[in-house]
């Protein structure tokens, strides 16, 4: 609002007497912000930046032809079952709170089962209690038989070794080797890794994997004791919550982005589907965002934007905006993988223990790591047992399949990998008939690899894009891969963002 004396404007002057009237100010133009990704991160981001800054017109771009990246979900004998996540951290808040956000509180669940097997020594046994791998508690490892006698009698002699020196970081690989063995990394840290990073442990960085752990190391020279104290909850982050581990969705973690899009259009944000950002040039102080549609190419104006894709698609778009962020990027390794969902009849299974297994490298497998989805999730189990027009009760099991360099594995057509598949769920945990029907998913380039250094390198990429202005980057390339950590690099940009706008509004204000 701006105070004028209306006489001097000469408007509506009906006395002779100067008076004074406010006059309203033309509507300040909104920020635009666009967000480039619609996978969880670029929904979340949209809608922090939503909830956070009213003056905001935001439209998220994504190139494929629906929103959510690497959640989604889909039928395998009618019963829906995830092909990317199929559970996110509970422990942490940021992935239950933006499903409780986006009205999914009623469907939050938890797994009914707790307890993977290893695959060791030719079958499954029980995985002894670990922290990424490191075991926390010697006489659950002894039982357990996932290591000879040998190996375990050799492992209290690491509470007397000296601190082991390193750099700044180091492989996850070559830190428990120095400390507990090969034989420690090759049969419980691989398959650890292998889940969650499709990863190997000699490239991992033990600071960006392991962070609780890396942390507790700098003061206590053992790591036995290390892990056994971060697996107590030392050393555990802020806003870390007692009590189930993971949780998952009614429905499919893959119903998240739907509910996030629902609950952006309600709130005015525009989501773009089979739009793809090709380039992206700073004019001035706003953006010009060049964009392929259907109907061909787009000049898209924003005084912010939000970066959510994954690494190499991020290094593209910044190679003349911010090249040494864009450099950054694009060294980032990334590994492909694939889940083949399978479904059996119940009565060709034997029965099944715990949540699932993990298979270290060295066992020369197909698989993985898999889950025994319909022992784990009750609602599965539900739609498993009630499958109408199928054929009655069924076990559902998802494997998951490639590490990093284990490309060729994946270059197989989708039978072969299947039957694969089978063959491995088949002697692992007893199945008698063939699957009656499956599901494979590839993911090409899925999950950035952490490699040692990694913090350092996010550090540097954050400080980069700083330098530019109107520019922020979230998403599984920068402080964790798991749906909830994604989450938090998103509200982490989105409030870089809302601040930004909301200050302007205070300054004109
Ligand atoms: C098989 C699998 C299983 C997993 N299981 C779990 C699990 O159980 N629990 C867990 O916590 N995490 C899990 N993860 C990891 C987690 O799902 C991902 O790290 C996370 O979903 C990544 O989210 P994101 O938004 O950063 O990236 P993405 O999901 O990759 O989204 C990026 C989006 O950007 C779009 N895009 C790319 N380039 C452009 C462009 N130029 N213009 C417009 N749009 C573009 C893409 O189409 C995509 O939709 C799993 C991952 C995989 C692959």
């Amino acid at each position: 609002m701006e105070l004028v004396n209306a006489d001097r404007r000469g408007a509506g002057v009906t006395s002779d007497r100067p008076s004074l009237h406010i006059v309203p100010e033309p509507p300040r133009a909104p920020t635009r912000v666009c967000v480039i990704g619609g996978g969880i991160a670029g929904l979340a981001a949209a809608h922090a930046v939503s909830r956070a800054a009213e003056d905001a017109e935001i439209t998220v771009l994504e190139e494929s032809s629906a929103p959510g990246g690497k959640l989604r979900v889909s039928r395998v004998a009618g019963v829906p079952v995830d092909e990317g996540a199929e559970a996110v951290q509970a422990a942490r808040p940021e992935a239950v709170a933006l499903a409780r956000d986006v009205a999914l509180d009623r469907d939050i669940v938890y797994p009914e089962i707790f307890g993977a097997s290893l695959w060791s020594r030719g079958k499954l046994r029980g995985m002894p209690p670990t922290v990424m791998g490191v075991p926390t508690d010697l006489r659950a490892l002894t039982a357990a038989g996932v290591l000879p006698m040998r190996e375990i009698m050799k492992l209290p002699l690491e509470y007397r070794k000296p601190r082991t020196r390193f750099d700044n970081d180091v492989s996850v690989g070559a830190f428990v080797e120095s400390r507990l063995g090969r034989e420690v990394v090759d049969t419980l840290v691989e398959p650890v890794l292998g889940g969650v990073y499709a990863g190997r442990a000699d490239a991992l960085s033990l600071q960006a994997t392991v962070p609780a752990l890396f942390r507790e190391l700098q003061s206590n020279r053992s790591l036995l004791k290390a892990a056994e104290f971060t697996s107590r909850g030392g050393g555990r982050r802020a806003g870390a919550r007692q009590g189930p581990v993971f949780a998952g969705i009614r429905g499919g973690v893959g119903r998240l982005p739907g509910a996030v899009v629902a609950d952006l259009e309600r709130n005015g944000v525009t989501v773009r589907t089979r739009t793809a950002v090709r380039s992206l040039h700073r004019v001035d102080d706003h953006w010009r965002v060049i964009v392929n549609t259907p109907n061909g190419q787009e000049v898209l104006l924003a005084e912010e934007i939000i970066l959510a894709v994954p690494p190499h698609a991020a290094s593209d778009l910044l190679s003349h905006i911010c090249p040494p962020a864009a450099n950054d990027l694009g060294l980032m390794s990334m590994s492909s993988m694939a889940t083949v969902a399978l479904a059996y009849p119940s009565d060709s299974v034997a029965p099944l223990t715990g949540s699932g297994f993990l298979v270290p490298p060295k066992e020369g497998r197909t698989v993985k790591a898999a889950n025994y989805a319909s022992s784990k999730w009750d609602w599965i189990a539900r739609e498993a047992r009630t499958n109408r027009g199928g054929p009655g009760s069924l076990v559902i099991m998802r494997a998951s399949i490639g590490r990093v360099g284990e490309e060729e594995a994946l270059n197989v057509d989708d039978r072969d990998l299947v039957a694969a598949t089978h063959g491995d769920l088949a002697e692992a945990v007893g199945v008698s008939a063939s699957p009656i029907d499956y599901r494979v998913t590839r993911w090409h380039n899925a999950i950035p690899q952490y490699e040692v250094g990694h913090v350092t390198r996010v550090e540097r990429i954050r400080n980069n894009i700083a330098n530019v202005g109107g520019l922020e980057i979230c998403g599984a390339a920068l402080d964790g891969v798991g749906v909830a950590a994604v989450i938090g690099s998103a509200r982490f940009a989105a409030r870089q963002v809302a601040n930004r706008i909301n200050q302007q509004m205070a300054a004109v204000g």
